[in-house]
């Protein structure tokens, strides 16, 4: 790093980098630490004291009197468990951090959710250092703790956290691109996942948030009317950024940098008081541990600035909603892998790689679904803005045809008219910008990558991505299987392969696509006419949380993870369990909490308004006025009818509420939506001095 980029950013200034090895740790050591975090190997036992030793040096150099290991339990979010380096011994006060506390941890974490996998009398969970993504320092007003990322496991080995299957999915994803890379003549080397993620999210006044217990306990609005502006003069996308927001957004990016978090894009999105963060892309289990720590930085330097940011994907109805964007590739030995290239070779590998992800997204398209299903974003998937809850993926035109003429090309004949012939057939430059992007499309192909933009604003990235990994390293082995089967590969070196190796690859490919392409959607993915067409084609479309859930209870899909070593049909099973339940308590949450504001805050603003407009009504009739008398009357029959229908309102959403049957949650969210009905006509007739919350007008615009 230069100077004077050091100066402008303190980039990395947080973390226990490069850098800070080579500083703190004698050179052996810090190669020895070097090559285990750069091929993941396992960390050389004897080395564990001293870089300990090291660690907390220069984490006490930084202020740090605490460490914790930091890991993702299935909560979703991050959990840390600090102590102290402090320890007497002989009676005297000492500073330590030993090579064990490094490397494991015994948080007794009972209390996180484990599906079953870990009854609370049973084994504590374990957590243990993941070299892979360094440790970093973590700062507040007075003080700072040293941060140690750990995966967090029970004792049996079982999973209990996110991170714990994105790993094993890396290695899966590895392993087959291995034995591909093998056949394709490439010298062995390393599958490195790359992992961009676009947040967005809102930012409110603290002190309307403070008003709003719906936001405050659910994280979205359970009532309110539209704003008469919302967003449909598309003035606030790419707008100019209020200076307030401005100034967060530099503190944000500000503490992001010293933790070497590369953010990069900043920009108000399409609802008001929306915005979004992109950082540059990164090493996979590296950038989705950062997005957990851009979440939370969001979070935190959002107070500081009188805001509340809120990350939830839906928080205002009537206006867009806010997405996580997971662009993803894989490279070989640091070649990016859906990158075209230029010569019939590439190609030909890139193809194959294509083919293998059309493959697995349209076998597997259930399982991606699932992996970002929530209550959150089941406001979001399928309603207009966002991608609809079918999975398809977008190529591009260029790319659509390449497919198209690949998949009609007949391998060994000589080359007809329009179709495409691998290892012979050079494909045309593939267009990069952003002008040939469909917003529409849950799973894009753009320019050399994916962009996968299901995933809620909220989601912790390692779910959707450790998905993605295991059914891309399934067709990829498959493919691969195939090719071995034909034994045509030899002794090929690249760009030097028979015409038997390039024919065999072209039939692969071609059945591939014969049977998967249905998946290939290039149109519109928000007309109404295309869940019609995916049901024709037999593409799955499940509509909300539990129904999509149920992918992780199919036979098959447990023998997948299993095959691919990325999760036991157990801690399959018990993700299930854990998300079904995490639904079921959020609804509840919503459902409880949409009629106690309901009947607290609503139903005596609303009595007040009615009480006010009787009297008057009857004021005016006792002294004999008429005029004006109507208007009141009809108020009065206004609210009146308003009152009744809230009473009834309540009533229900009470009664769905303790309703214990397995549709229960259906319910809850449906007598939800008759209150919200009626409560957001109300708040048109009841005066605004007297209406309890704020209103969307207030909100959703930050000046
Ligand atoms: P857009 O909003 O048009 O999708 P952005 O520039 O906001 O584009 O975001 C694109 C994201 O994709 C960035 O985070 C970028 O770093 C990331 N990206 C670019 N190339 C790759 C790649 N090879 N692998 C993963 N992510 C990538
Ligand atoms: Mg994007």
């Amino acid at each position: 790093m230069t100077e004077e980029t050091k100066n402008a950013t303190h980039f990395g200034e947080d973390v226990f980098g490069d850098e800070a090895i080579r500083t703190y740790l004698s050179k052996d050591t810090a190669k020895k630490l070097q090559a285990t975090i750069q091929e993941g190997k396992p960390l050389d036992p004897s080395i564990a004291g001293e870089v300990a030793h090291g660690i907390r040096h220069w984490a006490m150099d930084r202020g740090a009197t605490h460490y914790t290991h930091w890991f993702l339990p299935m909560t979703g979010s991050t959990a840390e468990k600090h102590d102290s380096f402090l320890e007497i011994k002989d009676g005297e006060p000492i500073m330590l951090f030993s090579g064990k506390n490094l490397i494991v941890g015994e948080p007794d974490a009972s209390s996180f959710p484990s599906g079953g996998i870990r009854s609370t009398f049973e084994a504590r969970g374990y957590t243990a250092w993941d070299p892979t993504s360094p440790a970093f320092i973590k700062r507040h007003s007075n003080g700072a703790t040293l941060c140690i990322p750990t995966a967090f496991c029970a004792y049996t080995g079982e999973a209990l956290d996110k991170k714990t299957p994105l790993l094993r999915s890396m290695q899966a994803l590895d392993k087959s691109l291995t034995r591909l890379m093998k056949l394709f003549g490439r010298p062995e080397a390393h599958t490195g996942c790359t992992l961009g993620a676009e947040q967005e999210y809102f930012l409110i006044d603290k002190e309307y948030w403070k008003k709003r217990p719906d936001l405050v306990l659910t994280g979205r609005t359970l009532f309110g009317a539209p704003s008469a502006k919302g967003q449909q003069l598309e003035d606030h996308y790419f707008g100019t950024i209020p200076d307030r927001v401005l100034s967060f957004m530099n503190d944000v990016e500000r503490e992001l940098w010293k933790l070497g978090i590369p953010a990069k894009t900043r920009h108000n999105e399409v609802a008001p008081a929306q915005f979004e963060l992109a950082p540059q892309f990164e090493e996979l289990n590296l950038a989705s541990d950062h997005n957990m720590l851009v979440m939370d930085t969001l979070r935190n330097v959002a107070e500081k600035h009188g805001f509340k940011c809120l990350l939830h994907e839906k928080p205002y109805a009537g206006v867009n909603g806010s997405g996580k964007h997971n662009n993803w590739s894989v490279n070989y030995g640091g070649k990016n892998l859906l990158d075209p290239g230029t010569d019939p070779d590439e190609n030909a590998l890139f193809l194959t790689v294509l083919c293998a992800i059309i493959e697995a997204v349209d076998k597997h398209a259930d399982l991606l679904r699932a992996s970002v299903a929530g209550a959150g974003n089941d406001h979001r998937l399928g309603a207009n803005e966002a991608p609809p809850a079918v999975i398809s993926i977008y190529l591009g035109d260029q790319l659509a045809e390449v497919i198209d003429r690949l998949e009609k090309g007949e391998g060994g004949k000589t080359k007809k008219a329009g179709t495409l012939k691998i290892g012979v057939d050079t494909l045309p430059a593939l267009p990069k910008d952003a002008t040939d992007r469909n917003r529409t499309s849950p799973f894009a192909f753009t320019g050399n990558k994916f962009e996968f933009r299901a995933p809620g604003s909220s989601v912790c990235c390692s779910g959707p991505m450790t998905v993605l990994n295991t059914i891309v390293a399934e067709a990829v082995d498959r493919i691969a299987g195939e090719l071995e089967k034909a034994k045509v590969a030899g002794k090929a070196k690249p760009g030097e392969h028979t015409p038997a190796f390039h024919n065999a690859l072209q039939k692969i490919l071609q059945d591939s696509l014969k049977a998967h392409k249905r998946v290939v959607f290039n149109g519109n993915g928000y007309e109404a006419e295309w869940p019609l067409e995916a049901e024709r084609r037999g593409l799955p479309n499940a509509p909300d949380t539990p129904s999509a859930l149920t992918a992780l209870t199919k036979k098959e899909n447990a023998k997948l993870f299993e095959k691919y070593g990325v999760m036991t049909a157990r801690e399959l099973e018990s993700r299930h369990e854990i998300f079904l339940e995490e639904y079921a308590k959020k609804v509840r949450i919503e459902g409880a909490c949409a009629r106690d504001i309901a009947s607290e805050m609503i139903l005596p603003a609303v009595k007040g308004e009615y009480l006010e407009t009787i009297q008057a009504f009857a004021k005016a009739e006792s002294v004999g006025v008429s005029s004006g008398t109507s208007a009141l009357r009809e108020s009065a029959v206004e609210i009146g009818t308003g009152l009744d229908a809230l009473k009834t309102g309540i009533k229900k959403l009470d009664e769905a509420l303790s309703a214990a049957t397995p549709s229960a949650e259906a319910e809850i969210l449906s007598a939800m939506q008759a209150l919200r009905t009626t409560v957001d006509a109300l708040e048109k007739r009841v005066s605004e001095t007297r209406w309890p919350l704020p209103k969307y007008r207030d909100m959703l615009f930050l000046y």
